[in-house]
Order: structure tokens, then sequence, then C-alpha cells
């Protein structure tokens, strides 16, 4: 395989203000301090990928400006390949306007714009890379019907699914045909529970929706659950969890990014569910203790030196 994971999502730029307070209506304030980032939950996955060793392809549409460059030009230092990295020529790159107030919390507005352009025919134009990694990695920040074409791509070429319903759709509804091409499906707390109706907050509610989840048509259900870890079941109705590691939190920010684009990683390299878990859960807990989405992503040194000096729970 020339490929580990093959992403296939969202990339957008990032544009963070600090401000004394989120304005109102008509409104208009000073911010003190202004910062570009790198994210979309694609482009996130993929770099945690990345950053931890694995060789990642990303399937993506940005536009033709500057941004799209500096989202390229980030891949490509972290060794993923662009090749179907597509241009779109009437749609500008994907942006985000993020808020930030002293007390920490956030006002974000999100313009997908070239996101929403990235087809079922540009799936099929990646052929090359599919068949040539071995699992792929979804979001649901490009069209459903493009995550849909994706999965079942993915699944028909046998690879290995994985898909992060994040954000999870309004109705709480996926549709049975990508459910039904899912290996892999891990969803947080909040999107757990819309998905099935079940308050997730713990193991137990975590187990819950699980079993409604694979009454779907999904093979494995892991979700995510903050400070808590991360609780499932396998194929097999096997229960999987992990209690977190205990860290000082500063910024919960791209954790669960990080979670994915380790668990990943570490399936793809042919380890076992919960060796693999318990390092997804190392790099989420990681991710928490700095600043920013794509800069608190982990290396796998940070990892490796993390796990020989801590123990879970
Ligand atoms: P999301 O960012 O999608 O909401 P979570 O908050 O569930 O995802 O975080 C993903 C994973 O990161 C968790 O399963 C856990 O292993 C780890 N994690 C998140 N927050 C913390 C925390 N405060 N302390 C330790 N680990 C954490």
């Amino acid at each position: 395989m020339s490929f580990d994971i093959v992403v296939v999502g969202s990339l957008s730029l990032d544009m963070v203000m600090d401000v004394p307070r989120r304005p109102a209506t008509g409104e208009t304030i000073k911010g003190t301090s202004f910062n570009t980032f790198v994210g979309g939950k694609g482009n996130n996955q993929a770099l945690a990928a990345a950053k931890l060793g694995a060789k990642v392809a990303m399937v993506g549409r940005v536009g033709n400006d500057q941004y799209a460059d500096v989202l390229e030009d980030n891949q490509k230092k972290y060794g993923i390949d662009t090749s179907h990295l597509l241009r779109d020529e009437t749609e500008g790159t994907g942006l985000a306007n993020i808020y930030v107030d002293p007390q920490g919390d956030n006002s974000i507005v999100i313009v997908p714009r070239s996101n929403d352009k990235l087809s079922p025919a540009d799936v099929d134009n990646a052929s090359d890379v599919i068949s040539q990694s071995a699992m792929m990695v979804l979001q649901l920040e490009v069209p459903m019907e493009t995550v849909i074409h994706a999965a079942k791509a993915a699944h028909a070429a046998k690879k290995v699914v994985l898909l992060n319903p994040a954000p999870a759709p309004a109705d709480g509804k996926l549709p049975k045909e990508l459910l039904e091409n899912v290996d892999l499906l891990v969803p947080n707390e909040s999107e757990a529970s819309l998905l099935t109706g079940i308050d997730v907050k713990d193991e137990e509610s975590a187990y819950k929706a699980a079993r409604q989840l694979i009454a779907k048509g999904v093979s494995t259900v892991l979700v995510t659950l903050g400070d808590k870890g991360a609780a499932g079941l396998d194929s097999t109705g096997k229960e999987l969890f992990v209690p977190a590691y205990k860290v000082k939190a500063i910024d919960t920010t791209a954790a669960g990014d990080a979670f994915v684009g380790a668990l990943a990683c570490k399936l793809a390299n042919g380890r076992g569910s919960l060796e693999a878990i318990k390092y997804a859960c190392a790099a989420g807990a990681l991710a928490t203790t700095k600043m920013g989405a794509a800069p608190s992503l982990p290396s796998k040194e940070e990892i490796e030196e993390f796990l020989s000096a801590c123990t879970t729970g």
C-alpha cells in the first residue's frame, strides 16, 4: 500500500480574533489580536495522522486563492499527498471566522465555499489513491452525497471506512446507505446523542447508543467522552472502554480530530483495537494541553514520551 489513510473531507482557513466581548447586533468593536490557522475537520484529521507518521493522501477542494496555498503548503510540509487536492475555479477556499472572548467562549461563522463543491466525480477521479490506501477517513463537512459515494467506493474496494459524523445532521438522521458502508463510527457525546436520541454522557449510555447504531448497519461504534475517555462496541458486541488520561486541559479544540487521526494511524497499521484506542486517547488528551486546533495536534515523539510517563484514569 502506498498510503495508510485517504481522507475525503474539508479544509478551511480559520481566522481567529480575540475580542473584549462578542459583538451585539449592529455593534462595531475593536479586537485585541488576530491570527490565522489551518483548519477544517478533514485537514485536521489528515494532519493528526501524518504527524504520527502515517502516510496520508487528501481528497478535497480549495479555491484558487492565497488561502489555498497556505493549506496546500502546510499539508505538503507534513508529507501529505495533495495530488487530489483540487482547486475550484468558481468558489473560494472555505473560511471560518472565530471570535474568542476573555472567558474563552467563542462565536463561529463557517463559510464552506469550495468544500461544498467536492463531488462524487472527484472521488471517482481519486480511485488511484483510494485503491492504494488501507483505510478511508470521512467527516460531514463536505456534501452528504459525496460522503456516501466515498464510503461506498472504499467499502467496495474492501478498505476500512471510518466516519467521524461531525457536524451531526440537525435532524439526527444519517442515511442507511452511509451507515451500511461504515466500519467504524466515531461520534462525540453530543453527536451520539443527536444520532440516537439517547442522552450520551458516560460509559453505559455510550454502549446503549452504540447498540442502536450497530443495529442500523455500522460495524463498530466508539463514542469519545471528553475527560471520561472513549467507550463503544466492536463488531462482535464486545465492550470497548478506555478511561481518559489525566492532563491539565486548557483548550479542548481539536481533541476529537487528534483522537480520530491517531486511531486511524494505528488501525491502518494493523494494531488491535484497544491498543489503538489507548493511543488515540493519549493524542486527544495531549491536544487539550495546547491552544488551537492544528498547532495542538501532538507528534509521535510527544505521544510516546507522554505514554511512557503516565497511566490512564
Ligand atoms: P470532541 O473534540 O470531538 O468533542 P472529545 O472532547 O470527546 O471530542 O475528545 C476526544 C478524546 O480526547 C476523548 O475521547 C479523550 O480521550 C480525549 N480528551 C478530551 N478532553 C479531555 C480531557 N479534558 N482530559 C483528558 N482527555 C481528554
